[in-house]
């Protein structure tokens, strides 16, 4: 397909020109602004894959040979695929990234003729992006009207003066209806551009009008540096909009994967290996100044999985080298239940995971305003391991002067104890909560060890039971588990009641249970279409992150086979994965009737063995289905 459109392409754009912008361009510096690269020897560098999950970098660059490749997921190229996978960008719009950063005029061409002429149209991300810069500059003016004194007042009471309001881009948007929305249209945007970028929208009148009104503008910025949306501050009482606004969802805005302040921090969390997260705008600037460059918020949402994926890469977390992800909160209510949330996030993470409270409920504006910078590294060098905070927030619940009191609180607070990921450090903590509570180290340890079997220590609502882990792709039947839920989620048309027919019961993994599970919970494969939106209902019906994000990782990793599936694949990967199933639940038959005397049980004993011969047959069945028959 990428070969096709090559082709198709290189007739808009000159051959010459693509080839030039390969040439000039370095695919280590493009690739950089997403995935932090280390070296792997030999002049090649290495980072974690954007393209699949993964805790140890498979992904390859070879800046020699201009190519990269993820011996993970298979998935490679030249720094144009980079950016059409990466960015989601079409041929030409990569290529036309691609020259402007090299500084190259791009000359296009007209089908068959061979007249070179300037293309009219640029691709849909570029105008996006454009119109944001055309937007960012328009506000910014507005910032010094006589109109915007409130939010300049906004701005110095939270100790930011002009240089810190220009080095943010901060702006303006006048109480006016469709000033921006003239100005853009002025400049050549047209109404869909407008209304696609999320800058402007239809009024009820049906003309086009300014999405933000009398507000505080902040520019929200990708990786990469291009504004790509707007975070909006209400300054006036008789605004009955939420006190913040953002962009909505749009082709080059994506809330669950923007972080503020990315751009200007990502090459300290490379280097210093550790990420601030803190709630807003104003904190991620007061950070910054303060000295903590390492800063970021999220926009609109709160910080979930394809957060953790975006800095992941950036942090170059891995096995052999763990970042640190620091939560900052305000000591209130609302602050330790996010720390909680994080907690059930922070088993994906691989790095350690630490929260800094901030003293006396002040977010980290406030407190650099109160108590100056100082203050604001302080609080990050404080910072508290997330599992002694969330053991010190369960245990507090509890009167631990008496006997019901400690006991309620272990349970509780076991489940905790066995989830962490570093399974060196239970000991450590076992002793440590013994000690809290003040009780002997065998109980607690016996506590722990029964919430890791995975039965429930306390109520089944515990905060947090362990959750099944990521499966490893080493067995057999694992991997042909994998095959199927793949099938399900890339080919559901191919799949069919085929795949439907076979149950979670039959998956031996408990995570694969769940995405089986959740296909079930989204219709099921029969009546399921395909594409983005069969992924996307299948992910929302998963119950936990882990299946979640397995869902992710096989949408797109490719299948095992050479060439195109067709239905006799299907039947022969359902096949083996039903016989993986029954072969296992022929071995516990035949233990159990081995177990059982003949003679004092006979009845049991045939029961069981007629079980066991048409669990034979079925088998058999199987096995010549998985042979190639259908
Ligand atoms: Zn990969």
């Amino acid at each position: 397909m990428y070969a096709e459109e090559v082709a198709e392409m290189a007739g808009r754009i000159r051959d010459e020109d693509i080839a030039l912008v390969r040439e000039r361009t370095s695919i280590a510096e493009v690739i950089s602004d997403t995935v932090t690269l280390k070296s792997a020897g030999g002049g090649n560098l290495k980072g974690l894959c954007p393209f699949h999950d993964e805790k140890s970098p498979s992904f390859n660059v070879s800046p020699a040979r201009n190519v990269w490749y993820c011996f993970g997921c298979g998935a490679g190229g030249d720094a144009i695929k980079f950016l059409m996978d990466a960015e989601h960008l079409s041929f030409v719009e990569s290529v036309e990234r691609l020259a402007a950063r090299a500084g190259i005029q791009l000359r296009y061409v007209e089908d068959d003729r061979s007249t070179p002429r300037q293309r009219p149209q640029q691709g849909q991300r570029q105008r996006l992006v454009a119109a944001h810069a055309a937007a960012v500059e328009f506000y910014r003016a507005q910032l010094s009207t006589a109109g915007a004194r409130p939010a300049r007042e906004f701005l110095a009471q939270r100790g930011f003066d002009r240089a810190a309001a220009e080095r943010y881009d901060c702006g303006f948007a006048p109480d006016a209806w469709d000033l921006l929305t003239k100005h853009l249209r002025q400049q050549g945007f047209s109404h869909d551009e407008l209304v696609t970028a999320g800058l402007s929208r239809p009024s009820r009148s049906g003309s086009l009008i300014d999405r933000f009104r009398r507000r505080l503008m902040w520019p929200i910025r990708d990786l990469t540096g291009d504004v790509i949306g707007f975070g909006a501050r209400k300054l006036f009482d008789d605004d009955d909009g939420p006190k913040y606004l953002n962009t909505p969802e749009t082709p080059i805005y994506k809330k669950s994967h923007v972080l503020y302040g990315i751009d200007q921090a990502k090459r300290e969390i490379a280097k210093q290996g550790k990420v601030v997260v803190v709630e807003g705008y104003t904190d991620v600037m007061a950070c910054h100044l303060a000295g903590v460059p390492t800063a970021v918020a999220t926009c609109g949402t709160a910080f979930g999985a394809d957060h953790i994926g975006v800095l992941r890469r950036v942090l170059f977390d891995s096995d052999e080298r763990a970042g640190e992800i620091i939560f900052t909160f305000d000591g209130d209510a609302a602050g330790q239940k996010a720390a909680l949330r994080a907690f059930e996030d922070d088993q994906r993470f691989v790095g350690r995971t630490f929260i800094a409270v901030s003293p006396d409920n002040m977010d980290p504006c406030e407190l650099r305003l109160a108590k100056g910078d100082l203050a604001i590294r302080d609080l990050v060098a404080r910072r508290e391991p997330l599992v002694d905070f969330a053991l010190r927030h369960v245990i507090n619940r509890y009167d631990l002067d008496t006997v019901d009191g400690r006991v309620e609180a272990m349970r509780r607070a076991a489940p905790l104890v066995a989830k962490l990921k570093d399974r060196e450090k239970r000991p450590e903590y076992v002793r440590k909560l013994a000690g809290d509570l003040g009780m002997e180290i065998e109980p607690v340890q016996r506590a722990v060890l029964t919430a890791g079997s995975g039965q429930p220590a306390g109520e089944p609502s515990a905060p947090a039971r362990p959750g099944p882990a990521t499966p490893t792709v080493d067995s057999p039947q694992s991997m042909v588990e994998r095959e199927a839920l793949k099938l399900a989620l890339q080919e559901p048309v191919l799949a069919g009641p085929m795949f439907d027919a076979v149950e979670a019961a039959e998956y031996r993994h408990p995570v694969h249970q769940a995405v089986r599970a959740a296909i079930a919970a989204a219709g099921g494969v029969a009546t399921a279409t395909g594409g983005a939106v069969w992924i996307e209902q299948v992910r929302d019906a998963c119950a936990d992150l882990a299946a979640q994000a397995l869902v992710g990782e096989l949408a797109v990793e490719p299948l095992r086979i050479d060439g195109e599936p067709d239905p006799r694949y299907v039947s022969i990967t359902m096949a083996r994965l039903q016989w993986g199933s029954v072969t296992g639940r022929i071995r516990d038959l035949k233990s159990k009737i081995q177990r059982i005397n003949p003679v004092s049980s006979k009845d049991e004993y045939f029961a069981l063995f007629g079980e066991l011969l048409s669990l034979e047959q079925h088998a058999r069945a199987l096995r010549e289905q998985a042979a190639g028959g259908l």
